[in-house]
């Protein structure tokens, strides 16, 4: 099977410090990591917790959890005890709920800057805290919640305010002596949110988790998130993601996965190569092409199927991947590993393709 032992990348990671989150790191040398966001009351911790393995199913690194209330908080103990990936609990308005989230054993907690005001008298407690439980905190800045002295500047140089309520937030950090925190400076705008990354990864050495807020539903929240990560990602910048739609958590991972491997910076697993169809097409591409995607959904072996309509690329890029089809005539070539195995009539097409991929994977997995 043809995988690059060594892959092309865009761009080396920047340099940055390494930000421990429970079992795993966020920063340095460790792997960029896919993050989201439960979407049940943290309080209801059977419904939170399922929803976590099911994240955690999905290929989710790390998990947040919304803590609006002392019952959300009380919740965090057994949620952090059961979950099988690392829990950071995301606070707003209630400095408390930090200190319980760390004593609950949660990896992490995301702290927000421009609604904490009373936080700034604490940050020595914070990182005491912090420093003692292992726990690792990002200082998370939002458009939609700058600070209120910070709303001047915004109006003439967004990008530069983000930055601004980051880094005077890390600097009252640093007073005390803690550095184990990354740092977020999320905006709606993909736009805005480079340019500000990239300001922020100029100043500072800490870990950046990458976020285009309230990026919208699916489709369009897919395509911000892409580009900006994309942009950012291809200049080495940023050491963790969160892909945010207004759509089912799993979907956000399923998305930060796939921008990950798309820019090789996570070994690519299933993929499909599937050509757009046109007038020349002899088969219905969009089928085959959906059809084999959910037939193989489950593979958790890298392999490359190429689904072809016609004989034009069909037979260069079927020989190229592991396993593919090119059409023509209502029937189908099937290549494996670039030679032609056996020609099938198009309804069998999609079985074929789909057994034999299972059985590469099963030749892969012994060896
Ligand atoms: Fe058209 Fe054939 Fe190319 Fe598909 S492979 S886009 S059918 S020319």
């Amino acid at each position: 099977i043809p995988i690059p032992k060594t892959a092309p990348v865009l761009a080396e990671r920047r340099p940055t410090r390494k930000v421990p989150v429970g079992k795993l790191f966020v920063g340095g040398d460790a792997p960029i990591s896919v993050q989201s966001m439960t979407t049940t009351p943290t309080s209801n911790i059977n419904a939170t917790l399922q929803q976590i393995a099911e994240l955690t199913a999905a290929g989710c690194d790390i998990v947040r959890v919304a803590v609006p209330s002392q019952d959300d908080a009380d919740a965090l103990p057994a949620i952090a005890a059961k979950s099988q990936i690392p829990v950071v609990a995301d606070i707003h308005f209630q400095p408390r709920y930090v200190f319980d989230a760390i004593e609950a054993g949660c990896a992490g907690v995301r702290v927000n800057p421009g609604n904490i005001k009373a936080f700034d008298d604490k940050i020595a407690d914070i990182a005491k805290a912090a420093t003692d439980h292992g726990t690792g905190l990002r200082i998370g800045v939002n458009a939609g919640s700058l600070d209120k002295r910070l709303r001047a500047l915004y109006e003439t140089d967004p990008a530069g305010a983000l930055v601004q309520s980051a880094l005077g937030e890390a600097s009252l950090f640093e007073e005390v002596g803690f550095h184990d925190f990354a740092i977020s400076v999320k905006h709606h705008d993909p736009v805005i949110m480079v340019q500000a990354y990239r300001r922020l990864s100029q100043a500072c050495d800490y870990p950046l988790h990458l976020g285009v807020t309230e990026a919208g539903p699916s489709f369009q929240g897919t395509i911000k998130s892409s580009v900006a990560f994309g942009a950012l990602l291809a200049e080495g910048i940023g050491d963790t993601i969160r892909v945010s739609l207004s759509a089912p958590p799993v979907e956000e991972v399923r998305v930060g996965i796939k921008i990950l491997e798309s820019l090789n910076l996570r070994p690519r697993q299933f993929e499909i190569v599937s050509c757009p169809s046109c007038g020349r097409a002899q088969v219905d591409v969009y089928k085959l092409a959906n059809d084999v995607t959910e037939g193989l959904k489950d593979m958790t072996v890298p392999i490359r199927v190429a689904v072809m309509g016609c004989v034009v690329n069909g037979p260069g890029e079927a020989r190229e991947a592991d396993l593919g089809v090119a059409s023509g005539n209502g029937r189908g070539q099937i290549f494996v590993r670039g030679e032609v195995i056996k020609t099938v009539p198009e309804d069998e097409i999609v079985p074929t393709l789909i057994a034999e991929a299972n059985r590469l994977a099963e030749e892969l997995g012994e060896a």
